[in-house]
């Protein structure tokens, strides 16, 4: 803006209704200077951590630079989920202030958050919640509970405030936001990143990896704020780069299949970044529906959040990219804060389904069990070799599981928890996690936790979750539970069906609707180890249709035939 920017159009926002805002760079630095100042009159000073808990809406972007104006760590959580998974991640965090919404607009309806906020902020087996302010932006204008003295209206809160503020100079390696992702264990792990390098490598991949012309181009990054994604390529990213860019709110099928087609005719978008979850939907639903819609105005597209499968990689290219469009299959992660092995368009010769090559600067190796590298045509686990700006820099809170969880399994080495394969070229194939964590649409969920949540449910003695292969969400939960012998009483019922549903019904509750399983199946023993781990390969066999693998170091071999047989059912 002190450049003679301002003017620029930074953020188009597309709500679901259709309504829409365009902010310019001026816009933008008078909101997130008065969302600052409001801030500060709550308390909010350099250090304190604030918990962000909003729809896809221009006021989540505002809300976070205004965090970062004041050296306040923002924490994000994705409005999709649950009361309880808010209320753990901000006593883990000890925030101050949750900046929320009345709602949003979600396929067609709107749908409430404030109570989530509410209900998160109870006092609890006696302890009360850190939080002494929430400020709600008033979204959908459903009815909605203030909380005297602690809540307060975000256009108040702002119309009240100075349009100018001095941002508070930090220390590149001042903390500038947690967020949390899911883990091997139950608990969510509060990912540290700081300010310096962080923003420098989300800057610089953001241009080159996207060929960005700031000037130029129209640049949508589809993912919510919740994730890492809406972090670094929404937030940070394009904006420090001067992108113009769009911001959608809802689902790709509100009001019909094409909205997303639609908005980039509308807006004529160059630059699409998405998931290969999304891709695959478009794909089942029909080329039909993109080919209604003027896509010529696109130059790049980007792919990230799970292994994208060749099928999906030449559909994205020839139906939405018009079979010009360079494709950037980009692997990242939350920890790594920023694109870390991807092809840079018009430099790389594309392979469909590879990540291909570590970005300049970066340094990536796929290894053995022993820490060998592997040469071309072999596989292993994939390990980043030397530290980048952007890594994160430690669980907060928790340093013994920091190193723990990235730095035992080859000391000092960065393990990502992925497998890999290097082709006969050297470029990297990945082929999904190694560890007990799975992905769904993109999205990373723990099979511990999901474990947790079933068996907190007073009907369930045991339980066991595994990802299974999916051909439109990569992979999907399914759960396998031993129900408690006194289950018809706790639930009310013993019809199975019935069962299933509440089971899920809990999930979505404990974690939220994205954790609900796809499956659940009621079994009456769990594959074993003589020493008590149960082995999900063997039921991953099973909820993939597979011949069960070698099932020979289980206590009691009978059980699979059990499963099995009571799942043909
Ligand atoms: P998250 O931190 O939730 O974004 O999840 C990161 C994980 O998603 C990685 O560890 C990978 O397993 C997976 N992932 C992300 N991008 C890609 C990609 N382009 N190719 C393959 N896997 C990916």
């Amino acid at each position: 803006v002190a450049e003679g920017r301002g003017d620029r159009v930074a953020i188009h926002f597309e709500g679901e209704p259709g309504d829409t805002r365009t902010l310019t760079y001026n816009d933008l630095l008078r909101e997130v200077s008065r969302a600052a100042n409001a801030l500060s009159a709550l308390g909010v000073s350099t250090g304190d951590r604030v918990v962000i808990y909003l729809p896809m809406i221009p006021e989540a972007v505002i809300a976070m630079l205004a965090c970062a104006r004041l050296g306040a760590p923002h924490s994000v959580v994705f409005g999709g989920f649950s009361a309880d998974a808010l209320r753990s991640r901000i006593a883990d965090a000890e925030a101050k202030v949750v900046i929320t919404a009345d709602g949003g607009f979600r396929r067609g309806a709107p749908s409430a958050l404030k109570p989530a906020v509410d209900e998160a902020l109870e006092e609890r087996d006696g302890v009360a919640s850190p939080v002494e302010h929430v400020l709600v932006v008033r979204r959908t204008g459903q009815e909605t509970t203030i909380v005297e003295g602690r809540d307060v209206w975000w256009h108040d809160a702002l119309d009240s405030a100075d349009v100018t503020h001095v941002p508070v100079w930090v220390e590149a390696e001042h903390p500038l936001f947690i967020l949390y992702t899911s883990g091997t264990t139950g608990k969510p792990k509060g990912i540290l990143h700081t300010t310096g390098g962080y923003l420098t490598q989300t800057a610089y991949t953001h241009k080159y990896v996207f060929d960005l012309k700031a000037e130029s181009d129209v640049y949508w990054c589809t993912a919510d704020i919740g994730w890492v994604t809406g972090h670094s390529y929404v937030t940070y990213g394009p904006l420090i780069n001067g992108a113009t860019q769009v911001i959608y709110e809802g689902t790709p099928d509100s009001p019909h299949q094409g909205r997303w087609w639609e908005i980039i005719e509308k807006y004529k978008v160059t630059i699409l970044y998405t998931a290969p979850t999304a891709i695959r939907t478009c794909m089942k639903w029909g080329e039909d529906i993109p080919a209604k819609f003027d896509l010529t105005s696109l130059r790049v597209l980007g792919s990230v959040g799970e292994p994208i499968n060749p099928e999906a990689w030449m559909w994205y290219r020839r139906v939405i990219g018009g079979d010009r469009t360079p494709i950037v299959d980009t692997w990242w992660q939350t920890e790594t804060g920023a694109i870390m092995i991807s092809p840079l368009p018009g430099v790389t010769a594309a392979k469909p389904g590879s990540a291909q090559v570590p970005l300049p600067g970066i340094v990536a190796d796929v290894v053995d069990d022993e820490f060998r590298s592997v040469p071309d045509g072999g596989g292993g686990y994939l390990v980043l070799s030397e530290p980048w700006p952007a890594m994160l820099r430690g669980i907060w809170g928790d340093l013994e599981r920091f190193k723990d969880t990235y730095w035992s399994r080859f000391p000092g080495i960065y393990f990502a928890g992925d497998g890999a394969k290097k082709d006969d070229d050297g470029d990297i194939w990945l082929l999904g996690r190694v560890d007990d964590v799975m992905n769904v649409s993109g999205h990373r969920l723990s099979t511990t936790e999901i474990e947790s949540a079933l068996v907190s449910h007073d009907a369930v003695a045991e339980a066991a979750v595994v990802g299974a292969t999916d051909e439109t969400t990569g992979q999907a939960v399914v759960a396998f539970v031993i129900l408690r012998s006194d289950h018809a009483e706790a639930l009310g019922t013993s019809d199975e069906d019935e069962i299933v549903q509440i089971l899920r019904n809990h999930v979505g509750k404990e974690i939220g609707p994205i954790a609900k399983p796809k499956r659940i199946l009621v079994v009456a023993e769990l594959p074993k180890t003589r020493s008590g781990k149960i082995m999900r390969r063997l039921l991953r066999d099973v909820a993939e249709n597979r011949a069960v693998g070698d099932a020979t170091t289980l206590a009691d071999s009978s059980v699979m035939d059990l499963i099995a047989k009571g799942l043909s059912k």
